[in-house]
């Protein structure tokens, strides 16, 4: 894009994927790369240091996620987590069609099982039941999906599990859900916790495992014995202190952002679909405060998207991945949404920066491009 044809008006809805990094997390990191840089394996004082700010980001993840220091497992971030945790315990598992790749195709690896969901997206219970056996050892249900951002209900997930696979370990993939929802409450019922430090303003690179005691993963990758011999390899201090920084700013200010940021979501949902043909995907009171999935009749999503970033709105259709390719979305086909609904769809997703002005401009600009391109 030239110089000349950059937009007025830059308008991020794209937190799901990413978000910015809280400013005072890129300070208390850079303070880490300059005055923490020991190793924590090693035994002087350069490298105590190194394990002491491990230690207290031990300490506050454990008392924000409401489990104990010792079940915190660091790792290089989401994928890595979820990995550990489908590979990490043998035996039959099952998962839920609308995960994210990160688990689903792990434990397609396994040759595990797969439940289906409602057309809400939460994971369809009965499903689940007929996918477990009595021999089955991991369940896996992610807390907030990705995409269209459905929350699931892991207390009835566990209720469920008692009857139809008592000796499973329970896995959520909270990547998406801890940015918004308090984990002490909304992953209770769950063994084992995944999330990633950059969705939550935190780096890239890092995240954690969660394992209850009971519930540790066998690991799968062997060397300094790191993190209690369950995840080797020379720990991201930096990253890891970043992490927890993130973590106790958004638990901090949480209850506050997600008001605010759900009013700003409501106006948008409101807005759009009063446009014919466009509908929201999930009913709002099951899903993340930051979300705003909607289909649009009669419009391409990929020719949206690039109108969109012309204007300035950075969104996505289905889940970003690597190729940066559009893929027909594995969620949305999952739910039962049609094909000619579901190759309309638009994610926007807000954030802890998103502004009126950001959504001013996506009211603005969204309805004209939907026009034009219905008028193709
Ligand atoms: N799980 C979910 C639900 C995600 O949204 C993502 C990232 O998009 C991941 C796992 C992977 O996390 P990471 O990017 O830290 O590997």
């Amino acid at each position: 894009m030239t110089r000349s044809e950059a937009p007025r008006h830059v308008a991020y809805f794209d937190h799901a994927a990413t978000t910015q990094v809280h400013p005072t997390v890129v300070d208390v990191m850079m303070r880490c790369y300059s005055d923490t840089f020991g190793n924590p394996s090693g035994g002087h004082t350069v490298a105590r240091a190194a394990r002491r700010a491990i230690d207290e980001a031990r300490d506050a993840v454990a008392s924000i996620v409401g489990c104990a220091p010792r079940e915190v497992i660091f790792t290089s971030g989401g994928t890595e987590a979820d990995n550990l945790a489908v590979f990490g315990t043998p035996g039959h598992a099952v998962t839920v069609a609308t995960e994210h790749h990160a688990v689903l195709h792990a434990v397609e690896h396994v040759g595990g099982s797969i439940a289906g969901v409602l057309s809400t997206g939460e994971v369809d219970l009965d499903s689940l039941s007929a996918a477990c056996t009595t021999d089955t050892r991991m369940v896996s249900v992610m807390l907030a999906n990705n995409e269209v951002g459905t929350v699931n209900d892991l207390d009835a997930v566990r209720r469920t599990l008692k009857k139809c696979a008592p000796n499973a370990s329970l896995h959520t993939d909270a990547v998406q859900a801890a940015a918004w929802l308090d984990l002490r409450d909304a992953a209770r019922s769950a063994d084992m916790i995944s999330m990633s430090a950059h969705k939550f303003g935190g780096p890239k690179g890092v995240g954690v495992l969660v394992a209850r005691s009971g519930h540790d993963p066998q690991a799968q990758l062997f060397g300094g014995g790191q993190e209690r011999q369950l995840r080797s390899g020379t720990q991201n201090v930096a990253g890891i202190v970043g992490l927890a920084e993130a973590l106790r700013i958004t638990d901090r200010d949480r209850e506050v952002t997600n008001a605010r940021v759900a009013s700003l979501r409501d106006r948008l949902a409101d807005d759009l679909t009063q446009i014919a043909n466009v509908h929201e995907t999930v009913e709002r009171s099951k899903k993340l405060p930051g979300s705003c999935h909607i289909c649009i009749e009669g419009v391409e999503g990929e020719s949206m998207l690039f109108l969109l970033e012309r204007q300035g709105i950075y969104a996505s259709a289905a889940s970003s991945c690597a190729s940066g390719a559009m893929e027909p979305s594995h969620v949305l086909a999952a739910m039962g949404v049609p094909v000619g609904r579901s190759s309309g769809a638009l994610r926007l997703t807000l954030g802890v920066t998103t502004s009126d002005a950001d959504v001013d401009h996506a009211l603005a600009v969204i309805p004209d491009v939907i026009n034009r391109l219905r008028a193709r």
